[in-house]
Order: C-alpha cells, then structure tokens, then sequence
C-alpha cells in the first residue's frame, strides 16, 4: 500500500484547455481563460466580482491592500490556520492580533475576536479551516458593531455554505487558493471576490503594477505583479467543471472515515450548526497528545502518509514575541492529523487506513 494524503484529480478538460492555450500560443496572463475562470468562479461563489491571481497567499495580501490596511493597523487572525493568513498580513506592515479557536468546529472564536478588538483594529480574518465555515453570524454582527472589514479566507473552503450561502460571499473580500492540494487547482494559483466595485477595482490595478487606466505605460501608484497565466487559467476552468463532484466524494470520504473510526480515541473533526463542511482534508483529533505522533509513524510505516494539523502560529518564532496561551488552538495544533483525503481516494484505501488506526490502538 502506498497512498499519499492529497493528490489532484485532472481527469477533465486540463489537457484540452492547456493544448489550447500551447495551440494559440496565449501562454502568459492575457487570454480568454483568465477572463472566463474568474467569471465563473464569482458566479459559482455567488459575488460580482472576481479576478485571478498568482496564488492565495497574494490573494490575501491584495485583498488587504485593496481595504487600505498597512502601518498601525491590527488584524485579528486565528492563531490555528496555515501560515500564509497571518502572513499576508505581516507584508503590509500591519501587526497580527491571535485568536483562539472553538473546541467543536475547530473555527475563529468570535467570543475572542470581541475581546482582542482595539481603536487600532481595521479588519478581522475568517479562516473556515480544513472545509469548515466559521460562524459568520457572530462575526460579522462583531464587524459591524464595531466598524471594522471583513476579510474571508477561503483557501480550504471552496463551495463550503454557512446558513445556505457560500463562504467568500459574507464579508467584504475574499480570497481563494488553487493550490495543487485544495479542493480545485490551477497547480498554483488564487482568486479574489468581492461585491464591492472600488475594491475589485482596487485589486485589479494593484495586480498588475499599478497600471493607470487611461494612459499605456503610465503607473499611479506602486503596484505588483500578481497575476496568473492563462495556462494557470485553464486549468482551473476544466477543475470548476468537476467541482460538485469533488466535493460530493470529499462529503463521502468523511462520511465513511467518520464511520469507521467510531468508538476510538479520536474525534473526526465534524459539522456545527446549519453548514456544510466540504472537508478538504479530513481530520481527527488524538484525545491523548503523545498518540499524535506515534500513529503518525505507525501509519508512516504502513504506507499512509498523513499530515499534522497546523501548529498554532502564535507559537513561532516570528509571532511569538508577545506570547499569549491559547489554548484550543494549542490543543489542535499538537493532537490532530490529516487524513488522505483527495477525490480519487478508494473506498478500499479508506478501510484500509482505518484498520490500520485501529490495530495502532489495539
Ligand atoms: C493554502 C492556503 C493559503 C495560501 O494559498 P497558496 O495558494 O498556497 O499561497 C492561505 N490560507 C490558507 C488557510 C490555506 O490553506
């Protein structure tokens, strides 16, 4: 047995639409699958406006950018997320502010986020981590109490719904990672939504160096260059024909894990409230911590690869200057793994995962 934790699934248009691309020698970031990716991307989401970009990480920093955050402000992000969240925001000078996270859905505590906001804060960062939404109820009724923007990161969470809607549609911005390992990929890749015209505007001319638009080579501001090629493009395009059913295997894939390991001393990372949770990658939490990394092995040694949940960051060298205990953050960064989880994965794989859990803990 040899089965690795995520690997895309390209068993669509990719091919075609990359030869078309090679064909008509549109390969850098002009060309009609730019146009079309992000068009029905917006539309599948369920917002106006959309661009692409080079990958979600700048997705992030543009949608920052667009909001005018910088210097002197604050940012609340979770301190459990992938490093790039709070990232971003470092690259615009404003300081990240950590919050801790719920026991259940693994999400933004939006308690917290009460607590951490200041004079200073200038936009809170939803991150509906591993496929599950955050409670944006809470969140945004905190966002508009207090005036602040709300950023969604939805780079695990393509297509996950909160009360009916798709995440990225709720907040101010959003922005989407392609990633080789997330739901849908472009090999490498990102997006940005928004219902706001200035804001998608805002984001268009920073992405593409600042460009004025009324005069050819002429910049009005310092901008970056952030965009995607139309091959890049392409490929997404063929990924969002196949996303339902993506997401409908991953549902399947949990729903079977969940099955399987019930009665072990794991919990699988599951759904609260009126949500539906895409499970990019499927999860459990060791009730024990030192089990984290021994079954890990054990499975290591059993040709399954796995991955730890992400450490929390507020614990890393570059954050942890003001060291605060979170503790449901610490919790899950130290006790839980990713499980294979691609689309591809066999019903056959997963049983056999499963028993190899359980014969750990035998
Ligand atoms: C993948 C990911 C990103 C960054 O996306 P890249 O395309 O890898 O730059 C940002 N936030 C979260 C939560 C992610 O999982």
């Amino acid at each position: 047995m040899n089965i690795s934790v995520y690997k895309p699934s390209l068993n669509g248009n990719e091919k075609k639409y990359v030869n078309d691309c090679l064909d008509t020698t549109w390969i850098s970031s002009k060309g009609k699958y730019n146009d079309m990716f992000a068009e029905r991307f917006s539309e599948y989401i369920g917002t106006q406006y959309g661009t692409t970009v080079t990958n979600g990480t700048l997705a992030l920093h543009l949608a920052l950018l667009a909001l005018g955050v910088g210097e002197g402000d604050e940012v609340i992000v979770p301190s459990f997320t992938y490093i790039a969240s709070a990232n971003a925001v470092k690259y615009t000078g404003a300081d990240v502010v950590f919050v801790d996270s719920l026991e259940d859905s693994w999400q933004m505590a939006p308690d917290d986020v009460e607590r951490k906001i200041t004079k200073n804060t200038k936009a809170i960062m939803p991150v509906h981590l591993y496929g599950h939404p955050c409670d944006m109820d809470a969140i945004m009724a905190i966002a508009r109490r207090h005036d602040v923007f709300v950023i969604e990161d939805c780079a695990e969470a393509i297509g996950s719904e909160y009360n009916g809607k798709k995440v990225g549609s709720f907040g101010d911005i959003a922005a989407f990672s392609f990633f080789g390992n997330k739901t849908i990929t472009c090999g490498e890749g990102g997006m940005v939504l928004t219902n706001n015209k200035t804001l998608f505007e805002r984001v268009v001319h920073i992405k593409g160096q600042g460009l004025a638009t009324h005069r050819e080579y002429w910049h009005d501001i310092v901008g970056y260059n952030y965009r995607m090629t139309n091959i890049a493009a392409a490929i997404g395009l063929a990924q969002l024909e196949q996303i339902d059913k993506f997401i409908d295997r991953k549902m399947q894939i949990a729903a079977l894990y969940t099955d399987k390991l019930y009665g072990l001393p794991v919990t699988v990372h599951k759904s609260v409230g009126n949500v539906k949770h895409t499970y990019w990658m499927v999860s459990i939490s060791c009730q024990n911590i030192e089990d984290r990394d021994s079954l890990r092995n054990y499975l290591k040694e059993n040709g399954i690869e796995t991955r730890p949940t992400f450490y929390p960051i507020h614990t890393m060298p570059m954050y942890s200057h003001k060291y605060q205990s979170h503790p449901v953050a610490e919790k899950l960064g130290w006790s839980g793994i990713n499980l294979p989880s691609y689309p591809d994965l066999k019903d056959s794989e997963i049983d056999y995962v499963c028993e190899c859990i359980k014969k750990y803990f035998s």
